[in-house]
């Protein structure tokens, strides 16, 4: 929580400002009933209509510049919480994109998506509350005690009593809501996640026709939620009546106790007004102050979840070494590797060990789930090894600045991921100054120029949300377009290929051969043919390479290899 202050620091003047502004307001509102007993005192009661219009003037100023005080503190404290907002959610963002793929696997994403936005928001209109609550509730709540006690010391005895009832009301409420809003916020990311993965998958769900159970599932889900929303609303909802309860209790007694003290002449019928009005902008400043608590109690809640990101450490640390330093034949080499993902338990790859020369091509076959992407994620970092090192250009990739191991490697993922844009915006990820004819170049080896040039709007075709607008065998190439377009040293091909055609499939390796000679390759593929001109080929059964050398050689040696080549050729 301490980690939120931070983001309040720059606000200094606001913080301090804007409860200064509404104490100003409170103690102008607490002379009021003092001039009302005045009125009542020594206008009504002599018939004094001069003193009565001038005291009544003053109420009207007490009132302006009260009016004016509040102006002023709820514009710092909109001011101060919007900023504060806006920088928190910033902040929480650079700070998520910093975190590798182990603490974004581990946190989720429809999480994340909603403590940028729901929670953020509800700490920021916690911050704004507390500056506009925080310091009058109490000063007023305090003040009309002062004030009770001035006027009548015995008769503010009541006060006594009813507080300690009013306290533990707050205590009960509090201690029952915080613990159910953070439930609450959970379920809110069920429910993020669940309509994130509908949307998202809306025409495979339409084609097993599973519309039905999924709009059930969702159902059950909000029901959940509003369950648990009313569970917190009810307990909620006591806090102000009881308050309202307790406190017109406590006035009756006041009248009830007061008559007799003005009828034995004790006190003056102007006091007895004051009196009760002090009790009535306590009972007001209570049900603002149970209003602040159950507001601060959900920015407490979002607040905390907020700060668990930040204080989310990424366990990969970069490296401090530059490309330029990196000038080994070998392009990359695996050292008695051993990888499993965090809290998956069992090793995914086991004992992972070869190299590669720059310029030659490494091909990696085996069964789904066998550890091929996840070979390919450890040459990029996507991951740390759990043991062994990978070297890239002979240095160890740890040692590597991040940024300078991402542009040594063009990565092609399995699944074609494209962004809202213009084609010509998405091949520019890697370099943001290629020129137009680099990008017809990366098109045309990506075999994607024909399809690209036939569209109407060319390069400047605009794509909607992960590039839906396309087949899936032109997504495929135009993420091979967008690696190529960086240049990089390592294109990394995570069967990049699948969609595609034989004929292309074949076009694309022999553009590919012919026309980035010093590129090194790694193609991932399910299909033998793919691989069969590669320098080396791994094969990968169960996270055990099983095979290693060319196809020739495999053909002749490895049983898992023959069988799919054999199996493919049939
Ligand atoms: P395919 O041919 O289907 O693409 P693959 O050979 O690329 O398969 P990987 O994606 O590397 O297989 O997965 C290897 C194993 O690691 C699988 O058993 C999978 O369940 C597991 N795995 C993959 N990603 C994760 C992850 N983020 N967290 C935990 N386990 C994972
Ligand atoms: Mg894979």
């Amino acid at each position: 929580m301490q980690k939120l202050f931070r983001f309040l620091k720059p606000y200094k003047l606001e913080l301090i400002l804007g409860p200064l502004f509404k104490l100003l307001e409170a103690i102008f509102e607490l002379l009021v009933p003092i001039v009302m007993a005045k009125i009542i005192d020594n206008g009504i009661s002599q018939n004094n209509t001069s003193y009565i219009g001038k005291m009544c003037a003053l109420i009207v100023v007490l009132g302006i510049c009260g009016m004016c005080f509040a102006i002023t503190c709820q514009y710092l404290a909109a001011r101060c919480a919007f900023h504060y907002g806006a920088d928190l959610r910033k902040a929480l963002y650079q700070h998520i994109n910093s975190l590798s793929c182990t603490e974004l696997d581990k946190l989720g994403t429809s999480t994340l998506i909603n403590r940028i936005t729901n929670d953020v928001t509800a700490s920021q209109s916690g911050v704004n509350m507390f500056i506009r609550l925080a310091s009058r509730t109490p000063f007023l709540i305090i003040g009309a005690i002062v004030m009770v006690f001035i006027i009548d010391a015995k008769l503010s005895l009541i006060f006594l009593a009813i507080a300690p009832i009013i306290g533990f009301l707050l205590y009960f409420v509090m201690s029952k809501t915080i613990p159910l809003y953070t439930k609450n916020q959970k379920k809110l990311d069920n429910i993020a996640r669940h309509t994130g993965e509908n949307l998202e998958g809306v025409r495979v769900i339409r084609a097993f026709s599973r519309q039905k159970q999924e709009v059930k599932a969702f159902a059950d889900e909000c029901a959940d939620l509003e369950k648990s929303m009313l569970t917190v609303g009810k307990i909620s909802a006591v806090l102000n009546p009881l308050t309202f309860i307790v406190i017109n209790l406590g006035i009756v007694a006041v009248l009830w106790f007061g008559g007799v003290h003005v009828d034995t002449g004790r006190l003056t019928q102007g006091n007895l007004t004051a009196f009760a009005n002090y009790m009535t902008q306590i009972l007001l400043a209570m049900i603002a102050f149970a209003n602040l608590v159950v507001i601060l109690t959900k920015a407490q809640a979002s607040s905390i979840r907020v700060a668990q990101v930040l204080e989310t450490v990424s366990t990969m640390q970069d490296g401090s070494e530059l490309s330029d330093s990196a000038n080994s034949e070998i392009a990359i080499k695996f050292n008695h590797v051993n990888f499993s993902y965090a809290g998956a338990g069992d090793s995914i790859l086991e004992n992972i060990n070869f190299e590669i020369k720059k310029g030659q091509t490494l091909g990696i076959i085996g069964g789904t789930g066998s550890g091929k992407s996840t070979l390919a994620g450890l040459i990029y970092r996507s991951y740390d090894v759990t043991q062994g090192e990978v070297q890239v250009f002979g240095k160890n990739i740890k040692n590597y600045q991040l940024k300078a191991l991402n542009k040594k490697i063009g990565l092609v993922p399995q699944k074609a991921v494209l962004f809202t844009g213009s084609i010509a915006e998405n091949l520019k990820w890697a370099d943001e100054n290629i020129s137009e004819s680099d990008m017809q170049k990366a098109l045309d080896i990506a075999q994607a120029s024909e399809f690209v040039n036939q569209l109407q709007y060319g390069l400047n075709t605009h794509l909607v949300q992960g590039g839906r607008n396309l087949s899936g065998g032109q997504k495929q190439r135009l993420t091979i377009a967008r690696a190529l377009a960086g240049k990089p040293e390592i294109l990394i091909l995570d069967d990049s290929m699948s969609a595609l055609d034989y004929a292309t499939d074949a076009k694309l390796r022999t553009a590919l051969k012919e026309q980035c000679k010093n590129m090194t390759k790694v193609i991932i593929s399910q299909r033998a043919t793919s691989l069969m001109h590669a320098d080396l080929i791994l094969v990968l059964d169960d996270g055990a390479c099983v095979g290693k050398g060319t196809h020739d050689a495999l053909l002749k040696s490895c049983g898992v290899y023959q069988e799919i080549y054999h199996s493919q050729m049939q």
